[in-house]
């Protein structure tokens, strides 16, 4: 686990190639996505490190409901009954009223490469015994709620990924957590710096790719992803310098 201040209330955290992030406001936390399974320790130790307890949840954003974002949201909401919102079609999506995320047999032919590989066996242990995980209580925000939580939110739908991905902006300190809608890194990409994540991974590619454009927000300047290091830059110029959008 490494944690990364990354403006004066938030804090990026990375686990099993994946980030969550905490917002502070003294006195309570507000937890944007929660690891695999297997980070479940870790995001507990997180908030701690940052000199909170799980009783100074007041809830968990979740930009969406796949396995390496969920992971510790059950531990959460047993210990200290933390609310989960997420965005309105993500909803069922959390509850497990349908699953779009990537198959067993995708993921079998990423052994092809030494790096898909890698990757693979990483994933087995991070989400191993926990396959069936899934979020009931998973609600969607209102707009009131999400902006009177500690830090302050905006959400922002951005459908692709999954039918229901929702990126949250932070007005107070410019910051955007993007999830992965737009990623930095992921092992199984060749490189660092803002792009999307293999299409294998995203439900709907075209959606995906269009609905980036949606985080070209004029006062957002860092961007913290679900994948990969945290960047400072201006949305609006990082998103117009993507690759694929200058094609
Ligand atoms: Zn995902």
């Amino acid at each position: 686990m490494k944690i990364e201040q990354v403006s004066d209330s938030v804090h990026m955290v990375s686990g099993t190639n994946v980030n969550w992030a905490l917002v502070s406001d003294g006195s309570g936390v507000t937890v944007i996505d929660a690891g695999y399974p297997a980070d479940t320790a870790a995001v507990l130790d997180s908030v701690r490190r940052i000199g909170h307890t799980v009783g100074d949840i007041a809830a968990v954003l979740l930009t969406h409901a796949h396995l390496d974002h969920i992971g510790a949201i059950p531990t959460l909401v047993e210990q200290a009954n933390v609310v989960v919102y997420t965005g309105e079609l993500e909803v069922p999506h959390a509850k497990r009223e349908f699953l779009q995320q990537i198959t067993a047999p995708q993921m079998l032919r990423q052994l092809t490469t030494r790096r898909g590989t890698r990757w693979v066996m990483q994933t087995a242990r991070a989400v191993i015994g926990h396959i069936d995980m899934r979020v009931p209580t998973a609600q969607a925000a209102d707009p009131t709620a999400l902006a009177a939580l500690p830090g302050g939110f905006v959400a922002i739908s951005t459908p692709g990924h999954t039918d229901g991905h929702t990126a949250y902006f932070m007005p107070s300190e410019g910051v955007l957590f993007s999830g992965d809608a737009l990623v930095t890194g992921h092992p199984l990409l060749p490189g660092t710096g803002p792009q999307l994540l293999p299409k294998v991974f995203n439900h709907d590619q075209t959606r995906t790719q269009v609905g980036v454009q949606a985080l070209a927000i004029e006062q957002a300047h860092v961007l913290v992803p679900g994948h990969g290091p945290a960047i400072h830059q201006h949305l609006p110029t990082l998103i117009a310098e993507l690759p694929y959008l200058r094609e």
